[in-house]
């Protein structure tokens, strides 16, 4: 397997443990669009995950003990590095996830920009000093690093997810462990030479792939990890949470997502569909912010379906690499075969085909990105995430019933609507019960924002300057006999 990489030696075989590369090529990484290996990467186990946790523990007090600055300069330079490398950390992504080139040279820039808001944010991570309640004493606030964090990450943004979890941590003087998911470990490898390259020291940055379970088991339990930051799945972010208890660690959770998408007789129905194409078929579907449930208000109904099915009838298919195309394949046989099951119990309940509707001629995991009219409440499509290209519209009244049926999900990640009317749009805004609501706007992710859910799509921010909270601990220090 060899892509064409301006620097080879970024596709690497081994992990990443305290400041060195170990273990050999274990498991294939396989190319969704081709099945071609892209690369092999270590099977390691629990063994491993203790070495990192006890690198990451070692490396702990003197990066904590570095100065913001000092620190700051490092995460800089590895911001630095990842852009100047932007062209070979995209096409390994692109290798190992499917996303056309254009897409996943815009995720490094993503990825990047996480480093660089935190690079800066190191030096802001102020303290403060409160009126006491006594007069020869003073009570002071500091915030100090929580620890070792392990991450956990999925493979729908292999880069993005990693960098918005490690920046913060180091930023705050936390070190880190990082398992990313299986399909996409190479781009996760291939930050990590970048990160030593930029002279982060020995142990603050470790990388493990392997048995999932028996990592994850040592990243929930070992005593010396203070925080586990999760991104994925409800079910095992779950059980990651459960896990956490013995010991408790503080856990942030970034789960799934049942996101619908609004659109109001007041809208400008081509921003609207503009924002939906966004928010709907990018990754193929594949993220949790993803639109799942397309609400069109009686009145634009049709016309939205038609304009939308217009718009999805111009993506093109195929291989991220080649020049065009918009859409890659699924991740794997599970994610199609989600989609289908989907498809055939909303299409049995009632609802149309309106384009697509089955898998592309291009066989492997490639699926025509479909819309649906005519969905109701009883299908699965309105409870559970599709993660895939199918775009169900479903048809509402008034405000009170498309509010209603928008927070009728235990998920609570992402929200969007399309209005005009002001006053709409704060009551809906306001009554969303989701972390994000993407106002006239397909697209709400940004580094300077923070990204994060309630209910069942879990805890805790990522991006902006509260996404360092979940790395620090407020020390209250009482200093009397003044
Ligand atoms: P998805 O359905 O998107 O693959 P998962 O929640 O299964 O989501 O995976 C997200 C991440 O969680 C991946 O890195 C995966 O390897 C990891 N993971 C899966 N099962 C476990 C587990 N039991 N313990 C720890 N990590 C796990």
């Amino acid at each position: 397997a060899s892509l064409p990489l301006k620097d080879p030696d970024l596709l690497r075989r081994q992990c990443f443990i305290d400041g060195a590369w170990v273990g050999e090529g274990g498991f294939e990484v396989h190319n969704p669009a081709t099945g071609a290996v892209v690369g092999m990467v270590p099977r390691l186990g629990a063994d491993e995950a203790v070495a990192a946790v006890e690198a990451a523990q070692r490396a702990f007090k003197p990066w904590a003990a570095k100065t913001a600055k000092e620190r700051s300069a490092l995460l800089r330079r590895w911001f630095d590095l990842i852009i100047a490398n932007r062209d070979d950390l995209a096409l390994i992504l692109t290798s190992e996830q499917g996303k056309p080139l254009a897409e996943a040279r815009g995720e490094i820039d993503y990825a990047a920009a996480y480093v660089e808001f935190y690079a800066e944010e190191a030096k802001r991570i102020a303290g403060e000093t409160l009126p006491s309640h006594r007069a020869d004493a003073r009570i002071l606030v500091v915030r100090q690093a929580t620890g070792v964090v392990a991450a956990i990450t999925p493979w729908n943004f292999p880069a993005a997810m990693i960098t918005r979890k490690i920046a913060p941590a180091l930023a705050a003087g936390c070190t880190t462990v990082t398992k990313p998911a299986e399909d996409t470990p190479l781009t996760a490898l291939a930050l990590a030479i970048l990160a030593e390259r930029a002279g982060l020291p020995a142990g603050t940055v470790n990388i493990i792939t392997g048995e999932a379970r028996a990592i994850g088991g040592v990243l929930t339990s070992h005593p010396a990890v203070r925080v586990v930051s999760f991104t994925g799945s409800t079910e095992i972010g779950k059980l990651l949470m459960k896990q956490c208890a013995t010991t408790v660690k503080k856990v942030a959770l970034e789960l799934g997502g049942n996101a619908p998408f609004i659109v109001f007789d007041d809208a400008d129905l081509d921003a609207a569909v503009e924002g939906a194409m966004l928010s709907k078929f990018r990754n193929m579907g594949q993220t949790c912010v993803c639109a799942n449930r397309l609400y069109a208000q009686a009145g634009i109904y049709d016309a939205f379906v038609e304009k939308l099915a217009a718009a999805v009838g111009k993506l093109k298919l195929g291989e991220g690499t080649q020049d065009g195309v918009t859409q890659g394949p699924l991740i794997n046989e599970q994610a199609i075969e989600k989609v289908e099951a989907h498809l055939a119990d909303a299409t049995a309940k009632g609802a149309k085909i309106v384009l697509g509707g089955k898998r592309s001629s291009l066989g492997g995991t490639f699926f025509e990105p479909t819309v649906l009219s005519d969905v109701t409440a009883q299908m699965v499509v309105a409870r559970e995430e599709t993660f895939g290209p199918v775009a169900p519209v479903f048809r509402f009244e008034t405000e009170d019933e498309v509010i209603a049926a928008a927070n009728a999900t235990e998920f609570g990640l992402a929200a969007y609507f399309f209005a005009r009317d002001i006053g709409r749009v704060f009551r809906v805004g306001e009554a969303l019960e989701y972390g994000i609501v993407g106002i006239n706007s397909g697209l709400v992710s940004t580094e300077l924002a923070p990204f994060g859910g309630v209910k069942e799509s879990g805890y805790g921010r990522e991006g902006s300057h509260h996404g360092i909270d979940e790395f620090v601990e407020k020390k209250y220090m009482l200093v009397a006999g003044l």
